[in-house]
Formats: structure tokens, C-alpha cells, sequence
């Protein structure tokens, strides 16, 4: 028997280091998308939600509906406008031809584009897009974008902290007043153990942080770890090789094991 175990204390204590990061819980937005990475989403909502989360990000409107009781605020991702969105959850807009597709009155945020040319909408077209909102009356609750490259070595997440910085100014200035109930949010994970201080106005936006995994901060605890009986154990010598058709050839000693998992007798 084969089993995953999922580690309650240390995700807490990756929440912890999230929220010590960001200075509050309130303002994490826990990426659950394809079940909170292949980790189970419900089986870790509520532990999230127990912490103070009430905030999270996922995929599709399945996913936000086996959660709505849990959060409420749920961000979908990828969705595809349909006129018949859902106005207890928000929507990312990554496309401003999505803007006449979708039903009026609905929960959004604005994806705008700084720089990785995924999703959103171009920096230069903020202004027109405001407008479209406004007139389409969609609900504009939040504007984000996404870091292409944060845990590369190279210059391009400061270009894009940057161009959102004018992003951010540029929607204050346009939208005046209106614009203090409307959060801001760029930082993965990466991006978050990367910058020394986030700005007071942002919220963070974080996934594989969660569950142990950032190459800018090693003591983060791993969530999830897989188990299983062991079948048999032996020593290779070497040269001594190993499996169908000998695929693998010992180099050293080396002790070796099968385990019940997966395809067949291990
Ligand atoms: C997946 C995803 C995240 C989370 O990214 P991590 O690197 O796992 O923190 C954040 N924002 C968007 C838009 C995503 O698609």
C-alpha cells in the first residue's frame, strides 16, 4: 500500500512564514489551483482558513465552488466569460475582449500586462480599459499582474516591479477615490522571499510557498511526503545491473529497495 501524508504543523508554519513576510494574513491569497498543486485543496482550506486566509486563487469555477463555503473571497483565474459568471466569486480579466462577454455587476480583476506577455491587458491600454469597465459596469475590486521570470537571476522581475509601480499610480490617479477599495497583487512566491519589502498596498499572491518549495527561502517545511511498504532489499555490486533489459548498471556498491507504488510488483 502506497499512501501521501500531508503535514499540518508544517503547513502552519509555512503560513506563519508567509504572513510574517507580507505582515498579515488577511492579505494572502492562497493559489489552489489543480487542488492547491496536487496537495488536496480540501483537506488544506481549512487549515488555511483556520490561520486568518480568507483569500484564495483558483483555476476554474469547479474549483471555486467545492470552496465557497470555506472563503469568501475566491479569485478564478482562467476563466472563459460565458454571461453567466457567478457574483459570489471574482474574476481575473486577462483579456479586454473579455470585457463585453462578461455579465454586468460581476466581481473582477484587472490582469494588466507588465511585461511577460501571458496574460492581461497592455500597460498603455490601462486608461481605455477603466473606461470599458466602468461603462460595461463590471465590478473592479482588484488589478494584478504576474512575474515571468522571479526566480531567475536575471533583471527582468525588477523591470516588472517597476512597470507596476506606474501601474499602480496610474489607476490611482485615473480612478481618484474609488481606487482605496481596490487591492493590488504581483508577488508569487518567489517574487515575495525575493523582495526585502513588499508595499503597503499590496497583497501577495502565493502557491508553491505553501507547501515548502522556494529557492529563495530554504527553511520552509515540505507538506507533502509519500510512503509505502517496502518489497524487497538488496546490495548491487558493481557492474551488477538492474531491471528489464538491465537498464540501469551499478556504478558503485549500492543498496537498493522496491516499493509497493505504482505499476505493478514495485
Ligand atoms: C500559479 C500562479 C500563481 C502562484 O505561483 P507560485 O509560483 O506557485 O507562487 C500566482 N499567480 C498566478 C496568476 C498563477 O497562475
Amino acid at each position: 500500500m502506497a499512501y501521501i501524508k500531508l503535514d499540518r504543523k508544517a503547513y502552519e508554519f509555512n503560513l506563519d512564514l508567509i504572513a510574517s513576510k507580507i505582515r498579515s494574513y488577511e492579505k494572502i491569497i492562497c493559489v489552489f489551483k489543480d487542488n492547491a498543486y496536487g496537495h488536496g485543496a480540501k483537506d488544506l482550506a481549512p487549515i488555511a482558513r483556520a490561520k486568518g486566509v480568507n483569500f484564495i486563487a483558483v483555476k476554474n469555477e469547479c474549483e471555486a465552488t467545492q470552496l465557497q463555503d470555506i472563503f469568501d473571497n475566491i479569485l478564478i483565474l482562467s476563466h472563459i466569460p460565458n454571461f453567466n459568471e457567478n457574483d459570489k466569486f471574482i474574476y481575473a480579466l486577462n483579456d479586454k475582449r473579455d470585457i463585453k462577454k462578461i455579465k454586468t455587476n460581476t466581481k473582477i480583476h484587472l490582469v494588466v500586462d507588465t511585461n511577460m506577455h501571458r496574460n492581461g491587458i497592455s500597460f498603455y491600454e490601462i486608461e481605455e480599459v477603466l473606461n470599458q469597465i466602468k461603462n460595461h459596469q463590471l465590478k473592479l475590486c482588484g488589478v494584478m499582474m504576474h512575474f515571468a521570470g522571479s526566480d531567475e537571476f536575471d533583471g527582468s522581475y525588477y523591470v516588472q516591479k517597476q512597470n507596476f509601480k506606474f501601474v499602480k499610480e496610474k489607476v490611482k490617479k485615473i480612478l481618484g477615490e474609488e481606487s482605496k477599495k481596490i487591492i493590488f497583487h504581483s508577488h508569487n512566491s518567489e517574487a515575495l522571499f525575493r523582495s526585502s519589502k513588499l508595499d503597503d498596498d499590496e497583497y501577495c499572491r502565493v502557491g508553491l510557498v505553501q507547501f515548502g518549495y522556494a529557492y529563495f527561502n530554504q527553511n520552509l517545511r515540505k507538506v507533502l511526503s509519500l510512503w509505502a511498504n517496502k518489497i524487497s532489499q538488496r546490495t548491487l555490486q558493481p557492474y551488477q545491473s538492474l531491471g528489464y533489459g538491465g537498464a540501469y548498471v551499478a556504478k558503485n556498491t549500492i543498496n537498493i529497495a522496491t516499493y509497493d507504488l505504482g505499476y505493478g510488483d514495485g
